[in-house]
């Protein structure tokens, strides 16, 4: 955005940051050493800043100022940490864009034999865990069932054990920027562009200081995104439960009229109260499924830009703008 657009990077470097001062000295130092030995002649550094309450953007200006290859993009506030990579990604000048956590969980030492992959005609090389060390087993199992759920809801085919930790090829990134959705949950999307993409297996090391910043409550929000934007099945189960519902009434009203000829009427009204408790039931839980994908229509609709960047800063002290 803020350079010229002939200008193009070899690589450009994209890392969300949300209160990451402990981290982003240490992060500095392997991204820089990794894009040193890697075999590019140009390269940028992305970092995010996404609303953090810390000093990450005081440590994000001093690396500015220590290295020209930084670059800091500051968000107006969080958005969270799909959409702030969002930022990052439009920020990127790079022929090759390698995306990586703060946290230093993604190796940044693995940009070398990524490229080469990259560089063998593969669109995306996106990093699969083949551990992944210094999390609960609660977070394992709640990962293991939901990427096991959206793989049977959804259609395009996205891959388990992958985060965002990937290099992509120019015109991926190009296609992803051209998809204006609001609910972003990236890795599906770049699932569903297409093109070469392979898995790298690697070891997810554990996180280098501070804590995660997706508490349960965010992943669940993360989960539903991912599975309202990538299917609209939960919305058609509905129709197998309605059918279910009007055979087993049938069933039951020709119970009732067996039973008044039998002279054994009014049998109960427990059961008659669990049938109308169960079916109001059902029809709520349908009316919130509606609900769910209406209001993201409504969301969607209003095309509202997905991020706002308050300053883009960069060695020679202009703010991008
Ligand atoms: N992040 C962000 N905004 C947020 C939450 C997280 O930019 O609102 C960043 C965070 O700084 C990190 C990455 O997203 O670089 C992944 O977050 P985290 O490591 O806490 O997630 P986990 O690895 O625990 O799933
Ligand atoms: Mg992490």
């Amino acid at each position: 955005m803020a350079l010229p657009e002939n200008i193009i990077m070899d690589l450009s470097v994209v890392i969300p940051c949300y209160n990451e001062e402990e981290s982003l000295a240490e992060l500095h130092r392997r991204v820089e050493n990794a894009c040193r030995n890697a075999d590019v002649e140009t390269y940028e550094i992305i970092l995010v800043n996404d609303g953090s309450s810390d000093g990450t953007i005081e440590m994000m200006r001093a690396l500015v100022k220590q290295n020209h290859h930084v670059v800091a993009v500051n968000l107006s506030r969080n958005y969270g940490h799909q959409l702030a990579l969002s930022a990052g990604l439009a920020e990127a000048c790079g022929d090759y864009i390698f995306v990586l956590d703060a946290d230093l969980q993604d190796p940044p030492e693995l940009l070398m034999p990524m490229l080469e992959r990259a560089r063998n005609g593969v669109d995306v090389v996106y990093g699969q865990r083949k551990t992944r060390r210094g999390e609960t087993w609660f977070k394992l199992f709640c990962a293991r069932a939901f990427y096991r759920t959206l793989s049977f809801l959804s259609e395009t085919k996205i891959p388990e054990n992958v985060g965002d930790f990937r290099l992509m090829s120019r015109r991926v990134l190009d296609h992803l920027l051209s998809m204006p959705e609001q609910q972003r949950f990236i890795r599906g999307m770049i699932a569903w562009i297409g093109f070469k993409q392979e898995a790298f297996l690697y070891e997810r090391d554990e996180r280098f200081a501070g804590v995660t910043k997706y508490p349960l409550l965010k992943l669940i929000h993360f989960a539903v995104d991912a599975i309202s934007s990538f299917s609209i099945r939960p919305l058609r189960l509905a129709i197998p439960f309605a059918l279910m519902g009007i055979v087993l009434a049938g069933v039951l009203a020709l119970y009732a009229i067996l039973s008044y000829f039998g002279g054994n009427v009014f049998p109960g009204w427990a059961s008659l109260a669990t049938i109308v408790t169960f079916f109001s039931s059902l029809q709520l839980l349908c009316l919130a499924l509606i609900g769910e994908y209406l209001g993201r229509t409504f969301i969607e609709v209003k095309r509202r830009p997905l991020f706002i960047v308050s300053d883009v800063i960069r060695e020679d002290g202009s703010d991008g703008k």
